[in-house]
């Protein structure tokens, strides 16, 4: 199930630096351990898709913070637990569920991101800053679509900060 939820997620939302990733870079990734890649995030475990979007600690602590703004206060906070809750209204057009996906396509996108500026860049983020980056694309998604005013609407209005948006007619 955890395997095919990280296909799934690869095949959505393709990490950009994934095309990018040359001979040179995996050569530059080996020089870092080429017995064991560490984990840049967490700097403590073994480095894998499993590991990075399931197990690390840096990316747990991205999940506690953004899970409420998908509407999933009660997930646990791993991404499996996550995915699970989304699967019953994921193919619905609510805003409940069109949040909650673009919640989690922006955290996996921007975990993967950081993971990649760590290895390759010797860039690094907080877990806040990671945060900041997901909680601001997403306010600027929503911002730009058209809504049918209702209560859920307005509900995500408020948790979100946004104070106007574009409403049918
Ligand atoms: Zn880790």
């Amino acid at each position: 199930m955890r395997m095919t939820i990280s296909i799934t997620f690869f095949f959505c939302f393709p990490p950009p630096d994934l095309v990018g990733l040359d001979d040179d870079k995996l050569k530059a990734w080996d020089k870092v351990n080429p017995d064991k890649r560490v984990c840049s995030l967490c700097e403590g475990q073994e480095d894998s898709h499993e590991h990075l979007f399931f197990e690390c600690s840096f990316s747990k602590q991205i999940w506690q913070q953004v899970k409420c703004y998908a509407g999933l206060s009660g997930s646990d906070f791993s991404i499996d637990n996550i995915i699970q809750d989304i699967i019953p209204f994921a193919m619905k057009r609510s805003s409940k569920s069109i949040c909650a996906k673009l919640v989690v396509a922006a955290a996996s996108f921007f975990i993967w991101q950081e993971r990649n500026n760590r290895l390759f860049r010797s860039e690094k983020r907080s877990v806040d800053n990671v945060v900041a980056c997901i909680f601001n694309t997403v306010r600027l998604k929503l911002v730009s679509f058209t809504w049918k005013k209702s209560r859920a609407v307005l509900d995500i209005m408020k948790l979100w900060k946004i104070e106007s948006i574009r409403l049918q007619d």
